[in-house]
């Protein structure tokens, strides 16, 4: 079913724990990720056969796999806890993709490990579908994102504030590796176990970048992974994307967006947006997340310290240099992502000027950001359509106020209007996974056992640059019923 290929599990033994995943009374199918199986080289039909469901049940495991949990640790909100690791996934092995790229294929909600801790292992229906639309709806936005391969329920309930129908998610990922995976080994004095990590991470991720000496495997995946966040970053800014718990251990050495649990999407502007019920203090609000990275790339570099140079004071400096580069390199990330969005092929120096004061236009006129962005698109290839535009805007004299300037910068492009157009639709999607609309799919889902509005919402989602007039109420923004919506942890 499939072709495993196993390395982390060849890993020493302190970097995971065995697991197997506990019994699935009722399995039932609910959804196979076909083109993303077909990616994979396994045979779609075979996964939604009885005996397919079986092994993403966590009833079977499947030949050549080498069922792990992987260990890891994480600052949570700025806490360090030493010991997290999966306590509610299990790693079934890697496969590589038709693409040449290896991958993990991991059962999430399959069970109790060593890692669960006072947790159960398991996962609710709701969550799970959450993540199936959300993280698609990543990879088709084109963000790098872990994937859904498929989602089945069990047939056994899970105990929250109430008893809910149980779900696995099978997940696909560069790599489960995280910084938090780092810490893990830096917080025992791990030594071999930090250098045998990093030396995987960067063949596995950054084989490009490999560098030889003492040190410098280190190094170089820091610099790698400080790049990689850096534009992930950018890419959630230009989408609306609050992930909503940045904690560390959920933050990858690949730079996919991994976790996806109380995240949402901003339907008005709103830098300060977030919708974690945790979140209580707003860090891992909206505008907050560049800087969230830029903390949690330096507990890396923190543990890999020792690695990077025998002296302590030189091994700062270095590592120090690459976390320093943070702020310039996701700018620059951030600024191509704003062009792109305003039209601007060619870079000129009052760009930033002009995108910082239209969000703050945005902020201040409670503009929806999806819908604006479309929008505007329109307004590049037609003044007018500029009346559809200001009319999102509490006041739409800031924003013809605005596009008087930005007229005059698109002047000084060589771009036919026409083509602009285009090429801001292929950046700014009609269709994000507005919250209301996943709550509803999820409630039609858990509550009634419909799942036409899930796979209508997962349809529409896998082409969210195309206008889809039939589906133009899921482009729809909120009413004013949606300002306190409110997500909660996906366990
Ligand atoms: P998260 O906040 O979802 O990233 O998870 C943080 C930690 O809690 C990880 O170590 C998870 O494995 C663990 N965890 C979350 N939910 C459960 C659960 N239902 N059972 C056991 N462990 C869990
Ligand atoms: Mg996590």
């Amino acid at each position: 079913m499939f072709a495993f290929d196993n390395t982390y599990a060849r890993l020493p033994a302190r970097f995971f724990e065995r697991a197997t995943p506990a019994s699935a009374p009722a399995p039932r199918l609910i959804k196979v990720n076909r083109p993303l199986a077909e990616l994979l080289g396994v045979d779609a039909e075979a996964l939604a056969s009885p005996g397919g469901v079986e092994v993403l049940a966590g009833n079977v495991v499947p030949p050549g796999a080498d069922a792990i949990a992987l260990a890891y640790a994480g600052h949570q909100f700025g806490q360090f806890v030493p010991r997290l690791g999966d306590g509610r996934a299990i790693l079934l092995g890697e496969v590589v993709g038709k693409d040449g790229l290896r991958r993990d294929v991991q059962l999430k909600g399959a069970g109790r490990t060593p890692f669960s801790r006072g947790g159960d292992g398991r996962a609710a229906l709701g969550p799970v579908l959450r993540e199936y639309l959300v993280s698609e709806a990543m990879a088709a936005l084109g963000v790098p994102t872990t994937r859904a391969l498929a989602a089945v329920t069990t047939g056994s309930p899970v105990a929250r504030e109430e008893l809910l129908p149980g779900a696995v998610l099978t997940r696909v990922a560069a790599s489960h590796i995280r910084v938090g995976t780092f810490e893990y080994f830096a917080a025992k004095d791990d030594r071999e176990a930090l250098s045998t990590l990093a030396s995987y991470a960067l063949a596995r991720h950054y084989p490009g970048a490999r560098a030889s000496g003492e040190g410098s495997d280190a190094l170089a995946l820091l610099a790698c992974v400080v790049d990689a966040q850096a534009s992930l970053v950018a890419r959630w800014l230009g989408v609306g994307f609050v992930h909503g718990v940045m904690n560390t251990d959920n933050t990858s050495i690949s730079g996919e967006t991994i976790d996806y649990g109380p995240c949402a999407f901003l339907d008005t502007y709103d830098p300060r947006k977030r919708f974690s019920s945790i979140d209580r203090g707003g860090r891992y609000a909206f505008g907050n997340q560049p800087r969230i990275a830029q903390w949690n790339l330096a507990r890396l570099g923190e543990a890999v310290l020792p690695l990077i140079h025998d002296d302590e004071d030189e091994a700062v400096r270095l590592a120090t240099a690459e976390l320093e580069r943070f702020p310039s390199v996701f700018e620059a990330a951030y600024g191509r992502v704003l062009r792109a969005k305003l039209g601007l092929a060619r870079e000129e120096g009052g760009d930033a000027a002009l995108a910082a004061d239209l969000l703050e236009r945005l902020a201040s006129g409670h503009v929806d950001f999806t819908l604006f962005f479309r929008r505007l698109a329109a307004s590049a290839a037609d003044a007018s359509a500029d009346a559809a535009v200001a009319s999102l805007f509490a006041e739409p004299g800031a924003f013809h106020a605005w596009a008087e300037t930005w007229r005059a910068r698109l002047a000084r492009e060589e771009t036919t209007p026409e083509a602009r157009r285009a090429s801001m639709e292929r950046v700014s999607p009609a269709f994000v996974p507005r919250n209301q609309r996943v709550e509803e799919a999820l409630a039609a889902a858990v509550l009634n056992g419909d799942y036409g509005p899930f796979e209508t919402l997962l349809d529409v989602l896998s082409r969210p640059y195309d206008d889809q007039p039939a589906h133009a109420h899921l482009a729809e923004p909120p009413g004013p019923a949606m300002d306190d919506y409110r997500t909660f942890c996906g366990t």
